[in-house]
C-alpha cells in the first residue's frame, strides 16, 4: 500500500476512475452518483453497459499507455470491477493515482495457485490441491489427491471456464490437452453441502464490515440464485465472516472483496475457501434492495476514505440472475409483487451471459417463540 492510497479522502464532486465497463462497473458508478461522486469508466468495449450511466468514458485498450495516462489525470482515485487487470496497466495507473484495492492484491488473486498458497499460509482450509504443469504432474497429483478431482487453469478462469472434472479412467492426455495451458492446479472434488460467500468491506484505517453470509446456487457453473442470510448455523456464519476478515486484513485490503467457500456436510460442518474475488461480486447483488447499504456503496465509501456503513438487512432475500435468454422474462418479473428488477442494458443475450437480476425481499419470519 502506498502512502498516497492511505491518504485518499474524496469530497462530493470528485471523480472515481473505474476499470472495466460491465454490470459491476455500472452499479459502482450508480452508487457513486448517489453519494454525489462522479465516475469515469475505462473499457475497451464500445458497448460497455457502464458507459450508459456515466458522463465521462474512455474507450481504449488496457495496453494504451497514452489513454491510461489521460484517464489517470482525469480522476482522483482508481478502482476496478474485474481481477484480470493486466499488471502493466495497474503499474502505469498506480504511478499516477492511488489505485484501490492496492494492485499487489491482483498478484495473489489472479493466480489460483498463489491464492491457495496465500490462504493456506493463513491457516485457512482449502480443498487439497497441487501445482500441475505437465501431464506427468497431473498423474502424480491424481495419485496423491484421488478422483474425482477438478483440473483448473491457474489464470483467467471464471464461471466454470478453464476447468474440467477428472474421473476414474479418464484420458489424462486428452484432458490436459483440452485445458490448453501449461499452468494449472488440480483440486480434490469437494462434496459440499452448500456454497456460501462473504462480502466484506475494509476501510483504509483497517475497519472490516461483513454483510450477512450469502448462500449460492449455481447452474452450469454460473450463479443462479443467492439467498441471504445463508441457511446455516450462526456459529458457521460467524466462522465464515471471520475467515473473510482475516483474508481482508492479510491483504491490507481497501474496498469490497468476496470470499467464496464450500460448507461441508455434517453437524461439525467445516468451511473450505474456494476463491477470493478482489471486487464487488454477483453474490452480493442482493444488498442493493435487501439491505440499507449495498456492496457497491460500501466499496465506494471504502475507496473514497469515507466511513463504512453497518448494513441492516431488510428481511430474507433471494436474488435470481437472468442469464442468456431468460432476460426475455423481464416483463413477467416486472409484475411480480415485491420483486425489484435490474436490467444491465446489454445487447445480445448470449448463452451464459448475465443480462440482469431480480431481488425479492420477504420480511423475516418470526421464530417459534415469536422473537
Ligand atoms: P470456481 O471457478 O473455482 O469458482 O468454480 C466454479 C464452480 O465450480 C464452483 O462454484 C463450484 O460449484 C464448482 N467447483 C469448483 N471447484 C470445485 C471443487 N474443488 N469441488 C467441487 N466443486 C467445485
Amino acid at each position: 500500500m502506498t502512502s498516497s492510497s492511505r491518504q485518499v479522502k474524496l469530497k462530493p464532486g470528485d471523480t472515481i476512475g473505474i476499470l472495466g465497463g460491465g454490470q459491476l462497473g455500472r452499479m459502482l458508478a450508480l452508487a457513486a452518483a448517489r453519494l454525489g461522486l462522479r465516475a469515469q469508466v475505462f473499457s475497451p468495449d464500445p458497448d460497455s453497459p457502464a458507459f450508459d450511466v456515466v458522463q465521462s468514458a474512455t474507450c481504449a485498450e488496457y495496453a494504451d499507455v497514452e489513454a491510461l495516462e489521460l484517464f489517470a489525470t482525469d480522476v482522483d482515485v482508481i478502482t476496478y470491477e474485474f481481477e484480470n487487470v493486466p499488471a502493466a496497466t495497474a503499474m502505469i495507473l498506480a504511478a499516477r493515482r492511488p489505485v484501490l484495492p492496492d494492485t499487489k492484491v491482483l498478484e495473489t488473486t489472479q493466480d489460483r495457485l498463489a491464492e491457495k498458497n496465500f490462504v493456506t499460509r493463513l491457516g485457512i482450509a482449502t480443498a487439497r490441491y497441487a501445482d500441475v504443469a505437465s501431464v506427468q504432474d497431473l498423474k502424480a497429483a491424481l495419485a496423491e489427491i484421488g478422483t474425482p478431482a477438478v483440473l483448473k487453469t491457474r489464470r483467467f478462469g471464471y464461471d466454470g471456464k478453464g476447468q474440467a472434472i477428472i474421473r476414474e479412467g479418464d484420458d489424462l492426455e486428452a484432458a490436459w490437452a483440452d485445458l490448453g495451458t501449461k499452468s494449472a492446479i488440480l483440486e480434490a472434488f469437494v462434496p459440499f453441502e452448500k456454497e456460501i460467500s462473504v462480502i466484506a468491506a475494509r476501510s483504509a484505517d483497517g475497519h472490516v464490515v461483513c454483510f450477512d453470509v450469502t448462500e449460492n446456487e449455481h447452474s452450469d457453473h454460473i450463479l443462479k440464485y443467492s439467498h441471504a442470510p445463508a441457511r446455516i448455523p450462526e456459529a458457521l456464519a460467524a466462522e465464515a465472516r471471520g475467515i473473510a476478515t482475516r483474508i481482508a486484513e492479510a491483504l491490507d485490503y481497501v474496498g469490497v472483496l468476496a470470499v467464496e467457500m464450500f460448507a461441508l456436510p455434517g453437524t461439525g460442518a467445516a468451511l473450505l475457501v474456494n476463491e477470493i474475488a478482489p471486487r464487488v461480486h454477483n453474490s452480493g447483488h442482493w444488498t442493493l434492495d435487501g439491505a440499507s447499504v449495498s456492496q457497491f456503496e460500501q466499496h465506494i465509501r471504502a475507496i473514497a476514505g469515507w466511513p463504512l456503513a453497518n448494513p441492516v438487512r431488510h428481511g430474507d432475500v433471494t436474488m435470481t440472475n437472468l442469464i442468456g435468454d431468460e432476460i426475455a422474462s423481464y416483463e413477467q418479473w416486472l409484475t411480480v409483487p415485491g420483486a425489484t428488477v435490474h436490467l444491465y442494458g446489454k445487447g445480445a443475450a448470449r448463452p451464459g451471459r448475465k443480462m440482469g437480476h431480480v431481488t425479492e425481499v420477504k420480511p423475516t419470519t418470526p421464530g417459534p417463540s415469536g422473537d
